[in-house]
């Protein structure tokens, strides 16, 4: 490989390392320094090669994948797409079973990557046989010569963050962090950066950013699954309705909830005012570091980092398409408010 000439021997070599990138105008108007993990800089345009690359080569390590063989998950479209493209480049068969809430998009592009895509209702309890995951154990139990990812409860994806966000953050940073804040859905990416970070300094705060209708938060203050917290929302990648081993709730400070609404506006305003075209959990992320600042967790002196987990090309039927914002009612924003007629 010549690293000099930005000459790769495949995009492998390319996942990680992603930029920090100074937020000027998003934050303007919050206490301190904000600074933003520009995870769709990855070839797989999302925080989620990080784990699939890592996961893979680990089941090569020890034996457990071998030529031919076959890789499983339950994804809702970014770890499968990151999958997928793992092992495309390497040659193995890849069936994905995914939640019906996932975008048209990401289920095309998880079959333009060639992946065998098997699409489950979203609105059944997980041990429904009928559920992503019940699919996909029961595809795993009958299929010789195949791994299952398994995010949610897989300590490896912990690890995968621990061993490269982590440490780019830190070095990004020179040591200087002073909060984390991330978005938790399997929880790898925000438990894996936080033990790193926790371990080189014990006072760098961790924010979990968590979605209304989903039970994290309220697990995370009362060591309690409380089922009455799950209702239907909209955001993809964001919060769950059981709590996935993947999460270290000890690395946690603190949750924050966002609603659907805010935080799709806040997709288009980082588009609006960064330059930034990311994805619907960025803007959820931002929204939470807004509620954050007004309750008054920074000052001046904050230097904080924002994980934006993917890019926004896979929500332009969704968050950034007009006629998907007014079916929601979102449209207490600039060119969707309902032009009034005055019926003639
Ligand atoms: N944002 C998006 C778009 C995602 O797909 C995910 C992963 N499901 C996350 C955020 C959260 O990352 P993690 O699973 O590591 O908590």
């Amino acid at each position: 490989m010549h690293k000099n000439l930005n000459v790769h021997d495949s995009l492998l070599s390319m996942v990680g390392c992603t930029p920090l990138i100074r937020l000027k105008n998003i934050s303007q108007h919050f206490q301190g320094e904000f600074l933003a993990k520009y995870e769709a800089q990855n070839p797989g345009l999302s925080s989620k090669d990080r784990i699939a690359h890592y996961i893979i080569e680990k089941a090569e390590q020890n034996g457990d994948l071998k030529p031919g063989d076959t890789i499983i998950e339950t994804t809702s479209g970014n770890t499968g797409f990151s999958i997928a493209m793992v092992a495309a480049i390497k040659g193995y068969k890849c069936i994905l079973a995914v939640s019906s809430k996932s975008s048209k998009d990401k289920i095309s592009l998880l079959k333009t990557m060639g992946a065998d895509v098997r699409v489950c209702p979203s609105n059944v309890a997980p041990e429904d046989p009928r559920s992503y995951y019940e699919v996909a154990k029961r595809i795993h139990s009958e299929t010789p010569g195949s791994i299952y990812i398994n995010q949610y409860f897989n300590d490896l994806n912990i690890d995968a963050h621990y061993l490269t966000t982590g440490p780019e953050i830190w070095a990004q940073t020179e040591g200087e962090i002073t909060h984390l804040v991330a978005c938790s859905g399997t929880g790898g990416t925000i438990s894996g950066t936080a033990r790193y970070l926790k371990e080189k300094n014990p006072n760098i705060r961790i924010l979990g950013i968590d979605a209304f209708g989903s039970v994290l938060q309220k697990f995370h203050e009362t060591g309690k699954l409380d089922k009455s917290e799950i209702y239907p929302y909209k955001i993809e990648g964001l919060g769950k309705n059981l709590i996935p081993t993947a999460t270290d709730f000890s690395s946690i400070d603190k949750f924050t909830k966002v609603s659907d609404e805010d935080s799709a506006y806040m997709a288009r305003d980082i588009a609006r005012a960064e330059g930034m075209f990311v994805g619907y959990t960025s803007g959820a992320v931002m929204q939470g570091v807004k509620q954050l600042d007004e309750e008054g967790e920074f000052d001046s002196q904050s230097k904080v980092v924002v994980i934006f987990p993917d890019h926004g090309s896979r929500y332009m039927s969704k968050v950034f398409s007009d006629e998907w914002m007014k079916a929601q009612g979102f449209t207490n924003y600039p060119g969707l408010k309902e032009e009034k007629t005055n019926g003639k």
